[in-house]
Formats: structure tokens, sequence, C-alpha cells
């Protein structure tokens, strides 16, 4: 006998909505959440990593109805996205992926989205356990099935038939649970350690002048900073607020970069700049000839999650099946479903936890492999392809491949932004196009997957 039908470790977006999953179906569903204070909740909840964008045909990707969304979730639609090279820059207005939704996509705040998807796990059921720890898991598998017994902060323990682990990005229970499933050459703990497998990402809500606060639009600037897939954005937030922040990889070394080379490095650096250095510096030459940056863009300090700023590792891996013979399923950033390209991760993670759940509550979950490729296959295809085509990319090669992409979208007036007609009448079109499919190919039948469920031993 198990106390629980299926126990949750982390309650984010992959957590919260595995236990409305398993509950709604009838299960016995219970999530524990170590719980993070933020200044913008009242109570503890999940660490809701604020920088919120959501595409249109994401809504499709993660099995969501935007009418089921509260309204003071949604910030503000969008119109587009702009990307900014070195010296090139494009508007994409359209994702070019059919959907019903009648914007580019929208904004929202990410607190209330998480609070929303808790609440409506424990309407549906489930128990959420704010301020719980789970410490460590020990699992029993045999012939007979699987139990799971998790030890908690407080010392007692809760054993549970199905196990859905969506502990995030940092994957420590993860790691731990299938790395005695794995064999010593292909242990988790290596394939998703995080100073590895995770990007950090860095953020400060600043009060922008009104003549310069777009809120329909998503600003990244690529080819600005070292790193692979590194850069700096600005996501509007209500009232002037905008969510200025980058991403880098972990532990980038100094010395393998010429400053000369990207714009927010300095000849005297003697170490990669910290995130508040990085967006002083960004700020500065975007908006410094016009501005003075520390009176004209204030930090908001009552915002996110400590005096205005955030700092948060990011999964940008690749993502992995799951041992699920052995009655468990890793979702959302835990197993890596999170973007390496654009760092977008909440509709996979909506998904994979609406998928494990349902599954675990009906018996079911050895097709958990099998559905979330696909329900998510396609979207995780195209931003590892995306990934692996940026991953060396220099300043130069941003600035060229933002060009080409203006004249792909200026040509086309069908929709698409990718495809072989507008990449013919670019200059370098279908030389980019040819190297999209090359590397959508070489993942096709699954090849993104970083570490097969045939590789575990159960
Ligand atoms: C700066 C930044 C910007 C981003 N912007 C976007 C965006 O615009 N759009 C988008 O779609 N995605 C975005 N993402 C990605 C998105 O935040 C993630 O993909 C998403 O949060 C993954 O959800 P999750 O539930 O899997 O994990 P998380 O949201 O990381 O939740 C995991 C939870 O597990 C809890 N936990 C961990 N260990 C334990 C334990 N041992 N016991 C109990 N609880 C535990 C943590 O406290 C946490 O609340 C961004 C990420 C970052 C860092």
């Amino acid at each position: 006998m198990t106390d629980v039908d299926v126990a949750v470790v982390g309650g984010g977006p992959a957590g919260s909505t595995a236990a409305y999953a398993a509950a709604d179906a009838g299960a016995d569903a219970v999530v524990y959440e170590k719980g993070v204070p933020r200044s913008d909740r009242d109570r503890l909840g999940p660490d809701s990593t604020d920088a919120a964008g959501f595409l249109d045909y994401w809504l499709d990707v993660a099995g969501l109805d935007v009418a089921d969304i509260p309204d003071d979730v949604i910030e503000h639609d969008l119109a587009d996205a702009e990307f900014i090279g070195p010296t090139e820059r494009v508007t994409v207005d359209r994702t070019g992926i059919d959907n019903d939704y009648d914007a580019f996509g929208f904004t929202f705040h990410r607190a209330r989205f998480d609070d929303w998807l808790r609440d409506r796990a424990e309407a549906a059921g489930a128990r959420y356990e704010a301020g719980t720890t789970v410490k460590t898991v020990d699992s029993h598998i045999d012939g007979d099935g699987h139990e799971h017994t998790l030890h908690l902060g407080g010392g007692e323990t809760v054993t549970t038939e199905y196990l859905v682990l969506a502990d995030g990005p940092q994957r420590q229970i993860t790691m731990r649970v299938l790395d005695p499933l794995l064999p010593a050459d292909t242990q988790a703990s290596t394939v998703l350690s995080p100073p590895d497998a995770n990007h950090i990402a860095y953020q400060e809500y600043r009060q922008f002048p009104d003549d310069v606060f777009d809120d329909a639009s998503l600003k990244f600037w690529w080819g600005w900073m070292p790193g692979e897939t590194a850069y700096p954005w600005v996501f509007p937030n209500q009232g002037n607020v905008a969510r200025v922040g980058l991403t880098m990889p972990i532990g980038l070394d100094i010395a393998d970069f010429d400053p000369d080379d990207w714009r927010l490095l300095r000849a005297d650096d003697d170490k990669i700049p910290s995130g508040s250095e990085y967006i002083h510096r960004f700020l500065t030459e975007v908006y410094g000839d016009e501005y003075d940056i520390d009176t004209a863009f204030p930090i908001v300090d009552d915002h996110g999650k400590a005096g205005g700023t955030e700092t948060y590792p990011i999964s940008s891996t690749q993502p992995i099946e799951s041992p699920v013979e052995a009655g468990i399923a890793v979702t959302g950033g835990a197993m890596g479903a999170t973007s390496a390209f654009h760092e977008g991760g909440d509709h996979v993670a909506h998904r994979t936890g609406l998928l494990a759940g349902r599954l675990a509550a009906t018996g079911s979950l050895e097709e958990y492999n099998d559905a979330w490729h696909a329900a998510i296959g396609d979207e995780v295809k195209r931003n590892v392809a995306m990934a692996n085509i940026v991953g060396s990319f220099g300043p130069d090669d941003w600035d060229d491949t933002i060009r080409i992409t203006r004249s792909m979208l200026d040509a086309t007036d069908t929709g698409s932004v990718i495809s072989k007609s507008s990449a013919r009448s670019a200059a370098g079109g279908l030389k980019l196009y040819g190297k999209y499919r090359k590397a959508k190919f070489g993942l096709r039948n699954g090849r993104y997957v970083s570490l097969h469920a045939s590789d575990y031993s159960l």
C-alpha cells in the first residue's frame, strides 16, 4: 500500500500541471515544492522565473486554451519580436506555424501563472505542499512493480507508486533518482550536469521612459556578448516596466574571447562581466546617447524575487527520455525540454506535466515517452536544430543571418518564415535554409534525445 498514487517533486508549471492532470483523472496526487518567497506574491510558491513570453502556437504545444487563463495573468498581446545584431536588425511578426491565437503571442505575469496552475491543481483535488523540500528518494523496483519513498525536509516520508520529477533545471532529485538506474558511463549527473547543461540568466526590472517603452515587442540582441546562445533581451511588463535580462553559459573564460569582437566586452575586462555590469553596459550602448541610464531607467525594487533583480539557472540541453517502467516520469526543465535556442520552456513544461500526470493516474505511464515525443517532438527538433546552427556564431554570422532573415521575410507573403521559395529570393538564403533542413534531418526520429529509455537498466 502506498500513501499516494502520484507524488510530484517541484511545483512549477510542469509539477503543478502533472498534479492537476493526475487528480483530474481520479488519482490521489501531491506536489512537494520547496517554496520560494517573492516580492510579488503573498505566500510561498514555486521559483517563478519572470521573463514570460508565449508565442501564438505555443498554446497548442502546451495543450492550453487561452480562454481558461485568468485575465490578470496575461499582460500584453505581442505584435512581434525584434532581433538586433551588431549592425543588422529584423522584425519578425509571425511564427509561421498554424494556430488560432490572433496576435504574435503575449507576455504574462509568471508568478500569477504559476499561482493559477497551483490553484487549478488544488481545485482538482491535488495537495500542494509549499515549503516542503524533497531531500532524497529511495526507489524499489522489481518484477512485481515499483514503489518510491520520498524523504521530506521535515523528516516525514511518503510512499508512492508513481513519481513525477519536476524539479527544474538544477534537477538535484532527478539526477539522484536516475543515476542508480543508469550505467556508470551514462550517468544522468553527467549528461544533465547543471554547470554544463544549464545557462545562467540574470534580469533587472527597470522603469523605461515613455518614448522607448514598447509594450508589443520582445527584443533580443544577438552577437553582442560572447558564449553559445548568449544574449541580452528586453521583455515588457505593465506600466513602463520592462525586464532587462541576459542569458549566458556558465564558467566562460574571458581569455577565450577578443574584446574587440563583442560590443559588451571592454579591453580591460579581466573576467566575464557580472550580470549587472553587462546590463548596465547594454543599456548604455542602446540608450546611453539620449539618456542617463541610472536616472532614466531606474531599477524597480518592489518587483521580482528580491530588490528588482533575479538570477536563475536555465536548462540549455537536449531532453531525456524517462525510465517509465520504473513508474518515473521526468518533465519540463528537469528533462531538458526548455529550448537551448530561445529558452522558452513554459509550454513544454505544461504539456509534459499534463501527459505525465494523466498517464500516471491511469496506470499507463509506460506510454509517456512516446506521448511527449508526439506532442512536443517537432518543437524540440526545431529548437535543437536552431541551437546547433548558431552554437558557434560570432557577431558577423549573426549579422548575416539577421540580414538574410529580413530579406526572406520581405520576399514572402505566404505567412511562413523559413521556406525554400523565400530563401531563393535572399542572397545567402538557400545556404541558410539548407543548413536548417540538414540540422533538422540529423535530428529525425527523436535523435534530439540525450538519454534514451533503453539506457536504463530495469
Ligand atoms: C530568465 C528566464 C527567462 C525565461 N523566459 C521564458 C519565457 O519567456 N517563456 C517561456 O516559456 N519560458 C521561459 N523560461 C523558461 C521557463 O522558465 C522554464 O522552462 C520553466 O520554468 C520550466 O518549468 P518547470 O516546472 O519544469 O521547472 P521550474 O519552473 O524551474 O520549477 C521547478 C520547481 O521545483 C522546485 N524544486 C526543486 N527542487 C526541489 C526539491 N528537492 N523539493 C521540492 N521542490 C523542489 C523549485 O523550487 C521550483 O519551483 C525562462 C527561464 C529563465 C531562467
